[in-house]
């Protein structure tokens, strides 16, 4: 899908890149989904044109709902910052640094992965994964991942208000974590905080992006990119300034805002 040479909240942003910030969603956006999560790898040249936009804009940053140690693997882009759990993690010279608040939720997650553990065991296709902080069931491995997501839906909902912690549904995936201030809306915030941004791009895939899509809202020009799949949720197009059709178009667009043109 051809990204519209004219796009006015795309220019604006780059018209002020020296102030400006890149938020990037990982999987769905710089990677394809794929069957097995391990697998994931950042489209071509998605690594190399980060290195080289984080040399002329104030910010890059990737944020994805996997670990931060998880996400340095995948995307090794010297200048990047990589968040990980939505933002509540971030990996510097190969160390996690937790936000000081989120600490908190490590016993009650381990407790309710220990509970789902127990409760998920008949649910064919369910896997879960202990992210430390957090936690995930996915689907996308069932015979049928909806009915596998309706049956489990239950038990991560019951597991999950028993620790008071939160359920946020993704493409094939449910996730528990923290109540308050786990998600990339807020990470948004406390990014362009730090580095002073005026400016931002904000690229995702799914419903956890739309958080940040909100926040980019907050500053004085933001340009909302949605990548497209057959699993896109209308709520991410919808709120979008611009719908890209694959990672690799949106590597096609980084590469332009590289050029500068
Ligand atoms: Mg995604």
């Amino acid at each position: 899908m051809p990204v519209p040479p004219t796009a006015p909240a795309l220019r604006a942003v780059a018209a002020r890149a020296a102030e400006a910030g890149l938020f990037l969603d990982f999987d769905g956006t710089l990677s394809e989904i794929v069957l097995d999560p391990g697998e994931a790898r950042a489209a071509r040249g998605a690594s190399s044109v980060l290195a080289r936009l984080a040399r002329s804009w104030r910010s890059v940053v990737v944020v994805s709902g996997r670990s931060a140690a998880d996400l340095a693997r995948r995307v090794r882009a010297p200048g990047v910052r990589l968040l990980g759990l939505h933002g509540v993690e971030e990996i510097r010279d190969g160390e996690v640094r937790v936000l000081p608040r989120a600490e908190a939720a490590r016993a009650a997650v381990e407790r309710a992965a220990a509970r789902l553990e127990r409760d998920l065991a008949g649910v064919r296709g369910a896997h879960l994964e202990r992210k430390g902080l957090a936690l995930a069931v996915h689907f996308r491995r069932a015979r049928d991942p909806e009915e596998a997501e309706r049956i489990a839906g239950s038990a991560v909902v019951a597991a999950a208000a028993a620790e008071g912690l939160a359920v946020v549904s993704g493409r094939m995936i449910l996730e528990v974590r923290a109540r308050e201030g786990g998600d990339k809306g807020d990470a948004l915030r406390r990014i362009a905080r730090e580095e002073g941004l005026r400016a931002i791009l904000v690229a995702g895939d799914d419903v956890g992006d739309l958080p940040a899509f909100r926040a980019a809202g907050e500053l004085e020009a933001c340009c909302r990119v949605a990548v497209a799949s057959d699993e896109s949720p209308a709520e991410l197009t919808g709120e979008a300034d611009l719908v890209v059709g694959s990672p690799a178009d949106l590597v096609a667009l980084l590469r332009r805002l590289a050029r500068g043109t």
